[in-house]
């Protein structure tokens, strides 16, 4: 016990501020005896300013600068890969310090830029259709990991020095589950919405989950943000077959937990579900009817998913003609509906098929047993 101690004390590694939400830095600060103002002022030299090196930071002290030298960091990921797609969607393959690799999406739309950022390397859920699971699951990534997706992006998307490739919104849909890494996931977000960072507004920060309900009642608790909830089925059974994470939390609690969140946001908020059309599975008139009645009451954004196709998957996508006439019977109950258009499929950047590089360290039949996700609730 003792030497565990000592060992924790005497590994003093450098501190990465690149993940440190405001009020984590202000800690810092008044921890090496300094005004918590600076927490600010770095604040803005890193993420507006795209500032790495302290001696450039030009209103802190000569002396605070040399004392940051030594006892910090500002470190992101290295860039391993860059592809743009036909369509305009760019995506960086991002090689971590433990030679993981994770992927970041950029979606250039007409009115606005969507980043999609990775939370976890691989993901543990084992959802179905996703690729992402196929991979396995090794580890959380960092605050600064997760940040430094977007501050990587922001930087590479400036340098093209074009019109249009700026983003707007931030969404959790990369790899991994956003809620089964927590605290570093509110963290990231702290410093996305921080006015004195990326200054994103409420609307513009979406966390998607599969359902981990006891992290949706905390983070609800916690940040006024956008929740996306993938859905992908309207029973316990099919959904246990697609979403294994369901046979823990099954749709009813869901659902509640989904009245709770919304019951906690600020008013005119509402829940993004996500529907991947599978052909033949989840697709038929019959389920648009039975999640026009398991949604009623919940104010809700439907986002349909045309499946994107992976080697091995055995799933096809939904025709377009199915989809449209599931889409019909969802707008006709007044159901605000909207058909997600796949992105840079050229570039294997379309949702589920973000793969990277994982080093499975799970063993697939233990995946479900709490410890393992090391939440914090
Ligand atoms: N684990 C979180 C975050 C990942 S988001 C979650 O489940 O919400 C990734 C989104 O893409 C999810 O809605 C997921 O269900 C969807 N997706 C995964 N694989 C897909 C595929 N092959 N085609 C289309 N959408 C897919």
């Amino acid at each position: 016990m003792s030497a565990t101690i000592q060992t924790d004390k005497t590994t003093t590694q450098p501190l990465n501020l690149l993940g440190l939400d405001r009020p984590a830095m202000q800690d810092y600060f008044s921890e090496i005896g300094e005004k918590t103002f600076r927490a600010s002022q770095i604040t803005k030299w890193i993420h507006q300013l795209g500032v790495t090196d302290f001696d450039q930071m030009s209103n802190l002290s000569k002396a605070l600068r040399a004392e940051l030298h030594e006892k910090a960091v500002i470190r992101m990921p290295e860039v391993a890969l860059d592809e743009l797609s036909r369509d305009g969607t760019r995506k960086w393959v991002l090689q971590l310090e433990d030679g993981n690799r994770i992927e970041t999406v950029f979606i250039p739309e007409s009115d606005r830029g969507t980043l999609c950022v990775s939370s976890q390397v691989g993901c543990a859920l084992d959802c179905s259709f996703c690729s992402t699971g196929r991979q396995g699951f090794n580890r959380n990534l960092s605050s600064a990991e997760i940040i430094s997706q977007l501050w990587l992006a922001n930087k590479l998307l400036n340098e093209e020095k074009k019109p249009g490739r700026k983003i707007t919104n931030v969404v959790l849909m990369g790899m991994g589950e956003p809620l089964l890494n927590f605290d570093n996931v509110v963290s990231a977000v702290r410093v996305m919405m921080d006015d004195f960072a990326y200054g994103l507004s409420k609307r513009r920060v979406t966390v998607s989950t599969a359902g981990v309900i006891p992290a949706m009642d905390r983070i609800g608790d916690l940040l006024d943000m956008r929740l996306a909830v993938s859905l992908h089925a309207t029973n316990d059974e099919l959904r246990n077959e697609l979403v294994p994470l369901n046979k823990k939390y099954p749709l009813k609690e869901l659902m509640a937990a989904c009245r709770r969140f919304i019951d906690k946001q600020s008013s005119r908020s509402r829940i993004t579900f996500e529907y991947v059309m599978l052909d033949g599975i989840n697709d038929q008139p019959e389920h648009a009817r039975e999640l026009i009645k398991l949604l009623k009451g919940i104010p809700t954004l439907m986002n349909l998913i045309p499946f994107n196709p992976f080697p091995g998957s055995g799933y096809r996508s939904s025709p377009a003609s199915q989809i449209e006439r599931f889409s019909d019977i969802l707008m006709r109950a007044d159901m605000t509906t909207v058909v997600r258009r796949t992105r840079g499929d050229d570039i294997d950047a379309a949702c589920g098929q973000l793969i990277g590089k994982v080093d499975d360290r799970s063993r697939r039949e233990k995946r479900f047993v709490e410890p393992r996700f090391g939440m914090r609730l």
